[in-house]
């Protein structure tokens, strides 16, 4: 049997890592959907930012991410010049290199049609934002943010801005760097963006940008969902801003626990 993935981000590239690692023939349907979350993410975690409800996803998660992509440790510098470790996997280190550019269509249990073709398997609806399309009582909204890319490499630095929220530059990609302000708006407009160009130009990064990546980031009411839609059908979102540790949590789980139960 082979697995059939609706989504080549964070969460359907995690799980296809990991399913293929386990010897599943693997395909990833993505057409590159304006909003997708995972390429404006930083990957940057720290267990100071997990709360006692999502810990056992990052026990999980860990390992998981050391074996199949090696977990660096970068030092971020506060204003005072204090250092912060912190890890970090790149978004693109994760992602699939060579998605199916498809749109999925329709999903039914153990098969999804794709540019008129059918496809049978295992399906994992990876989809972010645009699951409900595949369940439709399936809960789900979106909070929004964009990342800024500017050239050249800066030294790493750190902003607290408010509680539980941090502006961030540091080297995501050799040769640029990578700004981010943890802004997570459900009704996104120029005035964020604006805001957070501005917060970037505090951070001495005054230059006009080179990219801007705006991603729509998933949640779920009561927490991240992972659940079986079918005998042969599994579905998982609610990334919100732990989207790396999430993906690799339920990656591990769909391919350890529901599929060993399943053949
Ligand atoms: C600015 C910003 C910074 C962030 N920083 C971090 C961070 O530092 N660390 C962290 O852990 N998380 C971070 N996040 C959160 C993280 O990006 C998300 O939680 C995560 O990317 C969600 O992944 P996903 O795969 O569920 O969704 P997405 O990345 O949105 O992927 C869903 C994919 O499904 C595809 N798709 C949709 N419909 C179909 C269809 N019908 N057929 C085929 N494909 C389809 C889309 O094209 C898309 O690529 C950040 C998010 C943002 C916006």
């Amino acid at each position: 049997m082979r697995l059939l993935i609706i989504g080549g981000g964070l969460f359907g590239s995690l799980a296809a890592v990991h399913a293929r690692s386990h010897g599943i023939e693997t395909l990833v349907f993505d057409p590159g959907l304006d909003g997708a979350a995972s390429p404006a993410a930083a990957g940057i975690f720290s267990p100071n930012w997990i709360s006692a409800k999502m810990r056992a996803h990052f026990d999980l998660a860990l390992p998981m991410l050391e074996r199949h992509f090696g977990i660096a440790q970068i030092d971020l510098a506060h204003d005072d010049g204090r250092c912060e470790k912190f890890s970090f996997v790149s978004p693109l280190q994760i992602l699939d290199p060579a998605p199916l550019r498809k749109t999925v269509t329709a999903v039914g249990d153990g098969w999804l049609e794709a540019d008129g073709e059918r496809y049978a398997g295992w399906i994992y609806v990876a989809a972010g934002v645009w699951c409900s399309q595949f369940a439709s009582d399936l809960q789900i909204t979106s909070k929004a943010g964009a990342a800024y890319v500017f050239a050249g490499e800066r030294p790493a630095r750190i902003r607290q801005i408010a509680y539980g929220r941090q502006v961030i530059a540091f080297v995501r990609d050799a040769g640029t760097t990578h700004f981010t302000d943890g802004t997570a708006e459900a009704d996104y407009s120029d005035m964020h963006n604006e805001a957070t160009l501005e917060r970037a130009r505090q951070l001495g990064l005054t230059e006009t940008p080179i990219t801007r990546i705006w991603g729509r980031r998933p949640y779920t009411p009561g927490g991240p969902v992972f659940k079986q839609l079918g005998a042969k059908t599994w579905l998982a979102t609610g990334g919100r801003k732990l989207g790396t540790i999430l993906g690799a949590s339920f990656a591990r789980r769909l391919v350890e626990e529901e599929f060993t139960r399943t053949r």
